[in-house]
């Protein structure tokens, strides 16, 4: 348990770690990343190469959308502090460090 919330806190804001949170968070980590039928939270912009990341919510790896539309950067705006759902698989340029793409 202990070992799970300091990896939860190297992830997520630390106003993010409510009870509630964790409860919802803890059996998604289980999931694996090759398996995982990724559903994709925006969490973040990057500005320096104006792309957007995305996070699975089942599995919690990374990935970003390049050439997001001038609407959808500014909608990121706030996606830190509250992350939000991202729909278009299709447009997720997946890490490879994360492994083989599915
Ligand atoms: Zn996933």
């Amino acid at each position: 348990m202990k070992k799970l919330l300091a990896y939860l806190s190297l992830i997520v804001p630390q106003s993010l770690l409510t009870t509630k949170y964790l409860l919802e968070r803890i059996p998604l980590l289980a999931a694996d990343p090759s398996t995982c039928d990724h559903e994709w939270d925006v969490v973040a912009s990057i500005s320096s190469t104006v792309e957007l990341q995305v996070q699975c919510r089942k599995c919690a790896i990374y990935s970003e959308i390049p050439d997001p539309t001038e609407q959808e950067w500014d909608a990121s705006y706030g996606a830190m502090a509250t992350p939000y759902p991202w729909e278009e698989k299709s447009r997720i340029r997946h890490y490879q460090a994360n492994g083989p793409i599915h």
